[in-house]
């Protein structure tokens, strides 16, 4: 007899994705509800990056490229982070990256977290992530038969080495760093990047630090290639830096991203992606160097200004954390409701908004996420319904 269920591998079985399925079953129910739980832009790709992906297209440039990726986008993105991190990152001539420092050409972010976890970890290793984490972490850990231990950062969010610090053991090997945060929006402080980084050197350990909302920061200055914004990559080159353009040019189906880090697992990367991803597509590839020189400053301004409207109008009734980055704000379901993220979720959901319970993200279900990469009526009429409920 044909059992599909006896293919099924202990690996995927270990893997729980009924909470965040829950609240999308729970979200075709609803006509034209205000949804408040898209973890990507509402605007759309820039008309000049779509314009290079059609005419690659066209032009035949179809092929698989070099696993590494596409020399152009290579040589683009090496001379951005070598402008952009002088003394940890670039080399010699300063115009490229320092000869023991790799980059690879990844289909997104997540591609590039697929590839170093089944690189670097392995069964025995325990991961630290932060808690709340971006929902992907604890599963890509499992996944590659480590340990996933998370670190409670509640309440403001910063991932800071006095909490990392307790977490360390001799099992422990890696790192996952995200700033700015899915699902807080918080952005960590430059002394966070700097200590956490420190104390990763010192036990040995690597440090992932996942900058996919990059782009999204909201109250740094600018410098000469992007947003002021703190990053663990200041500090030293032993690291694992990944950055994508999903969420800044809203990429996200295009599977565009990079890693870049210590050649030697940059390398065995490479060769896992040979092996599996090939390489990113081609076309999207071209359109990622034209990319890189889009100014994306309108859009960026447009949700900060929607980040402040969120703070403004929430932060009377719930304990928020003021969100410094992305798109996403996690506030605190109010106390005298006597509700879990999850119960109050599902009122939410009954009264058309949708919005996702921190449980999906947290080993607690006190809190709850909520998108703002939308447009601002839906966005207000949201915000009006959530003060509604925490009266
Ligand atoms: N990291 C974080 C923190 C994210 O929020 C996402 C997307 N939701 C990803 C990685 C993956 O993005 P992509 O694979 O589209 O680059």
């Amino acid at each position: 007899m044909f059992d599909p269920q006896r293919f099924i591998t202990p690996r995927l079985q270990a893997i729980d994705a009924s909470g965040i399925r829950r609240v999308f079953e729970l979200a075709t129910t609803l006509e034209d509800p205000i949804n408040l739980s898209i973890g990507q832009p509402d605007f759309d790709v820039p008309e000049s990056i779509k314009e290079v992906a059609a005419k690659a297209i066209r032009d035949g440039f179809n092929r698989y490229t070099v696993t590494q990726g596409a020399k152009p986008l290579r040589d683009k993105l090496v001379s951005r982070l070598a402008i952009e991190f002088p003394e940890t990152l670039a080399g010699a001539d300063s115009s490229t990256l320092a000869d023991d420092t790799g980059l690879l050409i990844t289909s997104g972010v997540s591609g590039g977290l697929v590839l170093a976890l089944l690189t670097c970890v392995g069964p025995g290793d325990e991961v630290l992530i932060p808690d709340p984490y971006f929902v992907m972490y604890k599963h890509l850990v499992t996944l590659a038969g480590a340990t996933p231990v998370t670190v409670p950062t509640y309440p403001d969010f910063q991932f800071t080495a006095q909490r990392l610090e307790p977490c360390i053991n001799k099992r422990t090997k890696m790192v996952l760093f995200n700033s700015p945060s899915n699902p807080t929006g918080v952005v960590m402080s430059a002394s966070a990047c700097r200590e956490v980084m420190e104390l990763a050197e010192q036990r040995g350990l690597l440090l992932l630090s996942d900058e996919i909302y990059d782009e999204f920061c909201y109250d740094g200055g600018e410098v000469e290639v992007r947003p002021v914004f703190p990053s663990p990559a200041a500090y030293s080159r032993n690291l694992l830096l990944l950055r994508g353009f999903s969420k800044t040019y809203a990429m996200t189906g295009w599977r565009l991203g990079f890693a870049t880090g210590p050649a030697p697992i940059i390398e065995q990367m490479t060769k896992l992606q040979q092996y599996s991803f090939v390489c990113a597509p081609s076309m999207t590839q071209l359109a990622g160097v034209a990319a890189v020189d889009v100014d994306m400053t309108a859009h960026v301004d447009a949700y900060r200004q929607k980040r402040d409207l969120v703070v403004e109008r929430l932060s009377p009734h719930f304990d928020l954390v003021q969100p410094g980055g992305a798109f996403y704000a996690f506030p605190k379901v109010p106390r005298q409701l006597g509700l879990t993220g999850t119960q109050f979720v599902e009122r939410a959901i009954e009264r058309n908004l949708l919005i996702i319970p921190g449980s999906v993200f947290s080993e607690r279900d006190t809190h709850f996420r909520i998108s703002y990469a939308c447009n601002d009526q839906k966005l207000s009429q949201g915000l009006d319904l959530l003060v509604d409920m925490a009266r």
